[in-house]
């Protein structure tokens, strides 16, 4: 069961309570180059990105980030660490929220001059606290990092805003220690019901980040924790959002797009399936539809195996099999396979959308 909390809004994205989980990334672009930070964010929102964060380091990026503003079809969260300046010169741009960690702006009064700017729009504050860099007080209390220092760093955060009467924040306790991060977060739900930003930070390139992320965003969500989430890759962010929503769809808590089933081979394989698989599935990376398609190694068991498929491919010796929901609909030549395959999957999503009432696109 999803944890109860607060919902806060990202401009018109709610995060929280029962609502749709938000999945957001990063842009890797230099911010205070406007015209390549537009470009990658409409890249990254035609991706499906709901919620983009981008890193403000200087005057200059306050600047870009006014125009930024007024062109992002998003919400545009300001990443920012030690200034309490930079916080204050972003919410008059205009951005929609803050990540910051209170604890690192410095003096009480800093922040309560951020949240004084910050209080009109009522803008939604991340504290992010990350395990590389938790102060040393709590680090010596504790005997060095362990998920108790982390929730402590939170809630004196968390209390500092309460003090100021500031309830419209969200809290991230990251790490690249998926176990450390998970009893983290498990702990702090205890304790506090605002919403939570989840994701394992650091994790690695796409193949080891990947699996790091799926891990430890995964538990979290099978338990109901997390209400936004970033797939943090050294990649391109767009394999971060397709990363995001794939943990979502596994865990049924997205629709988004479709989903492939393929077979892992065996000694019945007949065809290079690998590369069947890996043509289908870029070829289905932009469908909006929710619809599951199948590509099965062998026509003996490949059709059965994947009777929950909307549509399936099965390769066999110089011929393969097209079939809808287990049932074959067309036996066609190796060479002619895969068009056949695109053409009746087109149909497919035309079919799709007639019976949902949804206009249609083709390919
Ligand atoms: S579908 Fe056929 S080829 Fe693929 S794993 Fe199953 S038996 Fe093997």
């Amino acid at each position: 069961m999803r944890r109860k909390t607060s919902t806060i809004y990202l401009r018109d994205v709610p995060i929280g309570s029962d609502h749709p989980i938000v999945v957001q990334s990063m842009c890797n672009t230099d911010t205070r180059n406007i015209k390549s930070t537009l470009n990658q964010i409409n890249k990254l929102a035609n991706a499906g990105c709901q919620i983009i964060r981008l890193a403000i380091v200087d005057d200059v990026a306050i600047k870009s980030l006014e125009e930024i503003m007024k062109q992002s079809t998003i919400p545009v969260i300001a990443d920012i660490h030690f200034d309490y300046k930079l916080a204050i010169g972003a919410i008059k741009a205009g951005v929609d929220g803050l990540r910051l960690n209170p604890g690192n702006i410095g003096s009480e009064e800093k922040v309560i001059k951020v949240i004084e700017a910050a209080r009109d729009r009522k803008i939604p504050i991340r504290i992010g606290v990350n395990g590389g860099s938790l102060n040393k007080k709590i680090l010596e209390k504790y005997g060095g990092l362990c998920p108790e220092a982390m929730v402590e760093s939170a809630l004196e955060n968390i209390y500092l805003l309460e003090k100021l009467n500031y309830p419209w924040m969200k809290i991230s306790l990251k790490s690249s220690d998926v176990p450390l991060m998970l009893r983290a977060y498990e702990q702090l739900a205890k304790k506090v019901n605002y919403p939570f930003h989840i994701g394992v930070t650091e994790a690695g390139t796409e193949k080891s980040g990947l699996i790091k992320s799926a891990v430890g965003i995964g538990a979290l969500l099978d338990k109901g924790i997390g209400d936004t989430l970033r797939v943090s890759l050294t990649a391109d962010p767009i394999k971060e959002v397709y990363a995001g929503y794939e943990i979502l769809k596994v865990l049924g808590l997205s629709s988004k797009g479709a989903t492939l089933i393929s077979c892992p081979t065996c000694g019945r394989t007949e065809i290079n399936l690998i590369l069947l698989a890996q043509k289908v599935e870029k070829l289905i990376e932009r469908l909006d539809v929710p619809i599951k398609v199948a590509v099965m190694g062998c026509p003996v068991n490949g059709p059965g195996e994947a009777k929950e498929a909307d549509i399936g491919i099965a390769g066999g010796l110089k011929q393969g099999l097209i079939f809808k929901k287990g049932k074959i609909i067309a036996k066609v030549k190796e060479e002619d396979l895969f068009d056949e395959f695109v053409k009746e999957l087109e149909n497919t999503v035309q079919e799709y959308k007639e019976e949902n009432n949804e206009s249609i696109t083709t390919f």
